[in-house]
């Protein structure tokens, strides 16, 4: 009652406020004054005006006094050089999470971000250079992909998502040659209603951003077969789940979460051995896409791509922009027969990747393959910084600001991106002096770059793991202006 009371008596006369505002052709002026109608064009501008006077209307109806014309025009040239930056920008990523799926996921290597400069205008994508015929979009990584896990055939969409649907689509509507070697029968192919995908209960996941392998299937055209329970599956499950609508035996990898205690799976190998016997399909979904083993790093033994290739499934799918360390896309690996079949599907128009992505995968893979990936993937750089380093960064930052209650800690630094639940790299960060930190990291993120920050037991961490070499003065005069800058903070 009283905060209401209150408000009122120091409300102006909103009607009289109101006629205060300035006409919109008196900000447009301003615009084209400045220069900006010419630097975004007229359209934008209209937007950007349009957009200032109606917040300005509100917050006069809701008793705000006006400000003078002169700072409604400042706000609105503030407003467009903000909008002139554009709403996708680069940031500082100071979080310790190395695989950010908001933040962009893997920065790109050099050797990436040359290659994908270098296809950005014609290239013979699709043009087979000697004979002047067409040519083939996806020859342009497979032979590197195929060397590197030892498939025999592999080919290159636009994310994983995609690789699973693609695979499942293309798999799901027939039965491979072996069938007629197939020594467990499991009566006639040619059974009527839709083809079935057997996955165990414990692997019916939902990725993230809304990825559930559940739903995926069905828009594959397929039907789900739940087999064993969530803890414990074993083959004879999928032996006893067999009909004769089975086409394919699925695995899919728990990236994002871990069950523990009483657990069974049935391993690749085994749904390998078993889709031979039964004549059916048998696709990985392997997710991260790690190219060399990643337990020297602190890492568990994650799979790699190489390895699930091995135990001899049909296709294996990956991610280009997790542990791969490369553009987003996604690899289908596998056998001959099953990537051709991949091939040759309509869904794989739909699905098919472009110029500058083959050419920044490509390049990822050649530092893959020369053994430069700690040293030129950024991703894997991130990953390698041993704690010493990562000590001497995170104090030289806190002696080159000097300020009080500057601190740096031990803390965590996540893989992230739907890889690797739960491991976590020991690092070493800046905290920030305690004190309004959620205004803090705020006002971080309102730096020119932006510095994305965490937050953790009440104080701001910046994680020197994951901030790009070269990035180090945008951090400091970030934080000069998030901690030093006078006025009241944000949030
Ligand atoms: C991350 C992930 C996906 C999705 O990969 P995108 O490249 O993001 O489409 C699918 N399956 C598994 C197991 C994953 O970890």
């Amino acid at each position: 009652m009283n905060g209401y009371h209150r408000r009122v008596t120091a409300r102006q006369d909103p009607a009289a406020e109101a006629r205060k505002i300035p006409r919109a052709d008196r900000l447009l002026a301003a615009a084209e004054r400045s220069g900006w109608v010419g630097r975004l064009g007229h359209a934008p501008i209209m937007e950007s005006v349009r957009a200032a006077l109606e917040e300005l209307r509100l917050a006069v109806l809701a008793g705000t006094p006006c400000p003078p014309a002169e700072e409604v025009e400042a706000r609105l040239l503030d407003r467009l050089a903000a909008g002139a930056r554009g709403t996708l920008r680069p940031v500082v990523n100071a979080t310790g999470v190395v695989i950010h799926t908001n933040l962009g996921r893997a920065p790109l290597s050099r050797g990436a971000v040359a290659a994908m400069q270098e296809a950005a205008g014609y290239v013979n994508l699709e043009f087979d250079l000697p004979s002047g015929e067409r040519g083939d979009r996806y020859g342009h990584a497979a032979a590197a992909l195929c060397r590197i896990t030892g498939a025999e055939a592999a080919v290159v969409v636009n994310n994983c998502a995609s690789a699973v649907l693609l695979a499942l689509a293309a798999l799901s509507e027939r039965l491979p040659s072996r069938r007629g070697e197939a020594s467990l029968p499991v009566a006639d192919a040619g059974a009527a209603g839709r083809p079935e995908v057997l996955v165990s209960r414990g692997q019916l996941v939902e990725i993230g951003g809304g990825f559930r392998i559940p739903d995926v299937l069905r828009r594959s055209g397929a039907d789900l077969v739940e087999v064993g329970t969530t803890n414990r599956t074993y083959l004879a499950d999928f032996e006893q789940a067999l009909s004769p609508r089975s086409r394919i035996l699925m695995s899919v990898h728990r990236s994002n979460f871990r069950i523990e205690g009483f657990v069974h799976d049935a391993t690749l190998a085994e749904l390998c051995d078993l889709g031979r016997r039964a004549g059916l399909w048998v696709v990985d979904d392997l997710g991260s896409g790690a190219l060399f083993p990643t337990a020297p790093f602190g890492l568990g033994d994650e799979p790699t791509a190489g390895e699930r290739v091995a135990a001899g499934p049909d296709v294996v799918c990956f991610s280009g922009d997790k542990l791969l360390g490369g553009p987003q896309c996604g690899v289908l690996a596998g056998r001959r027969e099953a990537i051709d079949a991949c091939r040759r599907h309509p869904l794989l128009r739909a699905l098919r990747v472009d110029k500058v992505t083959l050419a920044g995968l490509a390049a990822t893979l050649a530092d893959h393959e020369r053994g430069e990936a700690l040293r030129e993937i950024p991703v894997w750089r991130a990953i390698a910084w041993s704690p010493e380093e990562l000590l001497a960064r995170a104090s030289s930052w806190k002696d080159a600001l000097a300020f009080p209650g500057l601190e740096v800690v031990e803390a965590r630094s996540a893989v992230g991106g739907g890889t690797l639940p739960g491991v976590t790299l020991p690092t070493f960060a800046l905290a920030l002096p305690p004190g309004n930190p959620d205004g803090v990291a705020a006002r971080l993120r309102a730096s020119d770059p932006p510095v994305v920050a965490r937050i953790e037991s009440g104080r701001v961490l910046l994680d020197p793991r994951t901030v790009l070499p070269g990035e180090d003065e945008a951090v400091l005069a970030a934080v000069r202006g998030a901690v030093l800058a006078p006025g009241p903070t944000a949030g």
